[in-house]
């Protein structure tokens, strides 16, 4: 038989953490076919000399949920080999959809380009199926969705019935094929569960043996209680657990204190990891400024909710992922709705508008209701030391946070620090810049690791029989393009990407094909 493909003379990295290796791999049907020295031709031979082969990298935090449904030809991820993302993380995603106007706030990368005319976790994943990705997905079951289509706006634990109901919704979602639960109870709309409740939730994904991925309740000050319960949460229910982007905000000691936390649990047996975006910012919604009380009518609403006596006051004494570090260090990104204020901070933008920078924030979120694409901020949080010591760990794996984006299309003009950077950066920065960790050790982060994280058997590492997913690179030139203005450039030095047997980029050129699955736990083919 002669093999599709056949890649000779890279240096075969396994996924392992292994070091590299001389080694040809052999492509047929979508699996590796054989790894070692191939001496028969292919109808297909790519030259790897100089080049590292690697398993395809997997984003164990993506938030692609409804930008693969816009443009599911994921450039920005290809061009990363990237061969495989998790979406539903921080407690967002395309489902439960009950409320679609309110659902809109509990989803990245939301813009007005696709009618959210689905409920259902299978309907959802039928429209992502028939929109062809070109990389792999799977997801976790958004908590913020799960409460949002039962509990609503309300900032409280769900009641006996809003629990059972929840409930229904997560296991017809795990019955679907969803990898887990995520939450995100920083975010309005989950601050108002309990731990009970989150506990109540984990008995299916404990019996299932399936993951629970946290953005855990506070970041900044009670960053590490909040650790803590996370930890507790999950052992208490038996989950293995995700930890999603553990350093807090609050400075060193805490970023130490966090992962010597996670640490110290796993040695105590705990199955726990975490993961870790590679900004040096920290970047959402302005909206997640509002407590949910005033999201009740969506921006739209807003007017008339701060002409509320004494509301006005209430928002701002509202502690919030966004405003606990300062007006003064918020930075309004690059929008439509006042393109004069972007990329400049709050107490700026404030003196410019004649008032309060809070208020400016609200007059703001008060424009932008009429707009496909919400305001977006960032947060200056972490040093190169804080990268360092989570990159460097044994337990850390790196994740995009941010949503898949193509350059042109109907995505050319949304951005998400991190689309087109995050493997890239971790891999020039970890390995050649810092010399963190080894190419094997750093390919591991990428692939080995959260393929076992994930329970998948067959994608993540290189041998005969699994799954085609192969990123072929080159060493020296891998490396991101964006920056923090100009975040929608293309990395650099990835060469070619297999996405099941199917070559997505071919020597730097995207082919356009779209060979992605979506990966259903619980079936045979997932
Ligand atoms: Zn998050």
């Amino acid at each position: 038989m002669t093999p599709e493909l056949i890649i000779r003379n890279g240096t075969m990295f396994d996924g392992l953490g292994n070091p590299g290796v001389a080694a040809d791999i052999a492509v047929e049907q979508g699996r590796i076919v054989a790894v070692g020295r191939i001496d028969s031709p292919g109808i297909r031979e790519i030259d790897a000399t100089g080049l590292y082969v690697s398993p395809g990298f997997i984003d164990i935090h993506s938030h692609s949920d409804f930008t693969l449904l816009v443009d599911p030809r994921a450039v920005s991820a290809v061009h990363q080999g990237v061969t495989l993302e998790v979406i539903g993380n921080c407690g967002h995603g395309c489902f439960p959809l009950v409320d679609k106007q309110l659902a809109k706030n509990t989803i990245y990368g939301i813009t007005g380009d696709i009618a959210l005319d689905w409920s259902t976790p299978a309907a959802y994943l039928e429209r992502l199926e028939a929109a062809k990705p070109a990389i792999n997905v799977l997801t976790l079951v958004p908590n913020g969705q799960l409460r949002q289509a039962t509990v609503g706006l309300a900032e409280r634990p769900a009641n006996a019935e809003e629990r059972r109901a929840m409930r229904r919704h997560l296991d017809e979602a795990l019955e679907a094929g969803a990898h887990g639960l995520s939450t995100g109870l920083e975010y309005p709309i989950e601050m108002g569960a309990s731990g009970e409740e989150v506990a109540a939730l984990l008995e299916p994904i404990a019996r299932r043996g399936l993951l629970y991925a946290t953005h855990t309740r506070k970041r900044d000050d009670g960053a590490l209680a909040a650790i803590e319960e996370a930890l507790r949460t999950a052992r208490e229910a038996g989950v293995r657990l995700q930890i999603s982007h553990l350093l807090p905000r609050g400075g060193r000691d805490d970023c130490e204190a966090s992962v010597e936390l996670v640490a110290n649990a796993r040695e105590g047996g705990q199955d726990v990891a975490f993961d870790m975006h590679t900004r040096d910012f920290s970047l959402t919604f302005l909206h997640a400024m509002l407590p949910p009380w005033a999201m009740a009518e969506g921006l739209a609403g807003l007017p008339k909710v701060l002409s509320g006596p004494g509301n006005r006051e209430r928002i701002h004494g509202h502690p919030s992922i966004v405003t606990s570090g300062g007006w003064g260090r918020v930075t309004l990104l690059d929008n439509d709705v006042a393109p004069e204020y972007a990329r400049l901070d709050f107490d700026t933008i404030g003196q410019r508008m004649n008032m309060a920078p809070s208020d400016a924030a609200l007059e703001l979120l008060c424009r932008s209701a009429a707009s496909p694409r919400p305001l977006m901020i960032i947060r200056p949080v972490y040093s190169e030391a804080d990268q360092n010591l989570a990159f460097s760990h044994d337990l850390c794996m790196p994740g995009s946070d941010a949503t898949a984006l193509c350059p042109n299309g109907p995505l050319a003009g949304s951005a998400f620090h991190g689309a087109y950077s995050w493997a890239a950066w971790f891999y020039r920065v970890c390995v050649r810049e810092r010399a963190l960790l080894s190419p094997g050790a750093a390919i591991h982060k990428l692939t080995g690791q959260p393929a076992t994280v994930l329970n998948l058997a067959d994608r993540g590492i290189l041998k005969q029989g699994v799954r085609a997913d192969i990123a072929v690179f080159d060493p020296k030139g891998f490396g991101e393009a964006a920056s923090l203005w100009q975040p929608n450039q293309i990395a650099q030095g990835m060469k070619f990407v297999l996405v099941n047997g199917v070559l997505v980029l071919d020597d730097g050129v995207n082919t356009n094909m779209r060979p992605g699955q979506v990966l259903r736990q619980g079936s045979v083919a997932g």
